[in-house]
């Protein structure tokens, strides 16, 4: 059955999945790998529609499976497939140009996120709509950090108490968004990074173990177990 989205949801979500999974190991694009039979992005995609707060979702999917994306998602919910680019962040540019300007706040998610609750899209969601520009979910980092040289000496040690491990959905007031990529500025790695550069304020909020990203072949052995559980 397809799910239907909340008619007065009034946040566009964005799902870049255009990415090859390379780290994954061979198999074909990493959004539409396999979690318990059914692809990475199909299990994104269902969670994200079930938030109450969510009225658009547009996917960047790889430009070759476009049309295979769009009947995939056919029956799960309503989605508009745009075709994604060369880098995570040509594929966001890309779904970003779809969202009509009346929509006031966007989320950025990624396939490879595939567990992430619809609560915590909610809550992101909210976050932005009580009044920050940008907001990031975010766990405490559990390791000890060193930072290293070429030769992998170390040059020091990081206090981990101030950093944090950032997951996705990551929200946005539109405007925000929409001008640190017109701007062209570089995201590195995910789109906070690049409104951090446009000098934006950007808060953390409580992430979520379930919204871990697969990216190494452990984490779907991890993902199959935590979805027994959820
Ligand atoms: O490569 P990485 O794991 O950082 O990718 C994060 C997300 O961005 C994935 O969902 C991936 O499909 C997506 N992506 C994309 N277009 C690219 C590269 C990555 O949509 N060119």
């Amino acid at each position: 059955m397809t799910a239907q989205l909340n008619p007065r949801g009034d946040v566009a979500v964005l799902i870049p999945a255009a990415g090859a999974g390379v780290r994954l190991g061979p198999g074909g694009p990493k959004a539409l790998r396999l979690l318990a039979g059914e692809p990475l992005l199909v299990h994104a995609v269902r969670r994200v529609a079930a938030a109450s707060s969510v009225g658009l979702i547009v996917i960047a999917a790889p430009p070759a499976e476009v049309d295979a994306v769009r009947e995939l998602l056919a029956a799960i919910a309503p989605v508009t497939v745009v075709a994604g680019g060369a880098e995570r962040q040509h594929s966001v540019a890309a779904a970003l140009a779809v969202v009509p300007a009346e929509i006031d706040i966007v989320l950025v998610h990624d396939a490879a996120r595939a567990l992430t609750p619809a609560t915590l899209v909610d809550e992101v969601a909210a976050a932005v709509r009580g009044g920050l520009p940008a907001v990031i979910p975010a766990l405490p980092v559990v390791d000890t950090v060193k930072e290293v040289g070429p030769d992998e000496v170390v040059l020091g040690t990081v206090d981990r108490s101030a950093l944090r491990g950032v997951q996705t959905p990551q929200g946005f007031r539109h405007a925000v968004l929409a001008a640190a990529h017109s701007a062209g500025l570089d995201s590195h790695t995910d789109d906070a990074g690049m409104v951090e550069k446009a000098g934006v304020l950007v808060t953390c909020v409580p992430g979520s173990e379930l919204a871990m990203k697969i990216t190494r072949p452990l984490d779907l052995i991890v993902a199959e177990a935590l979805l027994r559980l959820v």
